[in-house]
């Protein structure tokens, strides 16, 4: 498939870094930055043969992709500095990896194996994320923009997930904490909630298929009439990471239908 049109450049001359980029929510905004006039998208993965594949529909010219497992700081720390030797900026992170709980995590049954490797994803890998990329636009004296994936789990209990609660909980937490210490830098950090939408990793966890989740999640979202896509997602992270937002940080923006507010 290839990205619509171009509607404005919104993104201009702008270098950004996409981490989970080559599926579902990460994919879609790798072709929205492109599409509103990113210089270039770094697709950070490790899903290779699908990051590659994703990088060469948006464009050689403007898209490569880079293996990284975020678990791995010197992986992130190479990733980021790559970046800065090939396209010589960066001006955006979305640090968006992650993953859900394979099985139910109750608390009576926590398994701790899953909730470390859980962990060493969705707060480690994002928290060496913003701090590799912050290091370099603190360095660059680029005033960047760092958005980081958290979700609705940020800010409610969850009746089964509860180390993927705990992490992005984290999540809201580093975005805060970073907010505070990288504005004098002019660096702009802040997070983006969905609500359930049907990608890869929701699907598999659920053993569902995306219409069937967007199904099981409508049914419980006061906004009816529209389901929720990854487009949808892709959209407030453009706004959070582009100069539109120049002003907000530290901010979670929920893309959640009324949900949380219900
Ligand atoms: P997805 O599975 O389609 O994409 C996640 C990507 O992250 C995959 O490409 C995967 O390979 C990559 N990834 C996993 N572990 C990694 C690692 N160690 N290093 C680098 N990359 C790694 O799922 P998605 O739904 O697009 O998830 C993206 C983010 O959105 C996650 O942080 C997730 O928690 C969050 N989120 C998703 C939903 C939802 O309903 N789908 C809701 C709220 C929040």
């Amino acid at each position: 498939t290839t990205t619509s049109l171009s509607h404005s450049n919104k993104l201009q001359g702008k270098v950004a870094i996409i981490t989970g980029g080559a599926s579902g929510i990460g994919e879609a905004t790798a072709r929205l930055f492109a599409n509103h006039g990113a210089r270039a998208v770094v697709i950070a993965d490790v899903q290779d043969q699908k990051g590659q594949k994703l990088a060469e529909t948006i464009g050689a010219h403007r898209c490569i992709y880079l293996h990284c497992d975020v678990t791995d700081e010197d992986q992130v720390k190479s990733m980021v500095e790559s970046t800065v030797q090939i396209y010589g900026q960066l001006d955006i992170m979305f640090s968006n990896a992650g993953i859900i709980s394979s099985s139910d995590q109750v608390i009576l049954d926590l398994d701790f194996p899953q909730f470390d490797r859980l962990f060493a994803i969705n707060v480690r890998g994002m928290a060496a994320c913003v701090k590799h990329a912050a290091r370099v636009m603190v360095e660059r004296r680029v005033r960047g923009s760092i958005v980081c994936t958290a979700s609705v789990a940020a800010s409610k209990g969850t009746k089964k997930l509860v180390d993927y609660t705990m992490s992005k909980h984290a999540v809201l937490g580093l975005v805060r904490a970073a907010s505070q210490q990288l504005g004098e830098y002019g660096i702009r950090v802040n997070s983006v909630s969905p609500y359930a939408v049907g990608t890869p990793m929701m699907c598999k966890s659920l053993g569902k298929e995306p219409e069937e989740v967007e199904e099981a999640f409508g049914v419980m979202n006061p906004l009816k009439g529209i389901v929720l896509k990854v487009d949808h997602v892709a959209d407030a992270v453009l706004f959070l990471a582009s100069d539109d937002s120049a002003f907000v940080s530290g901010h979670d923006l929920v893309v959640d239908g009324g949900f949380m507010n219900h």
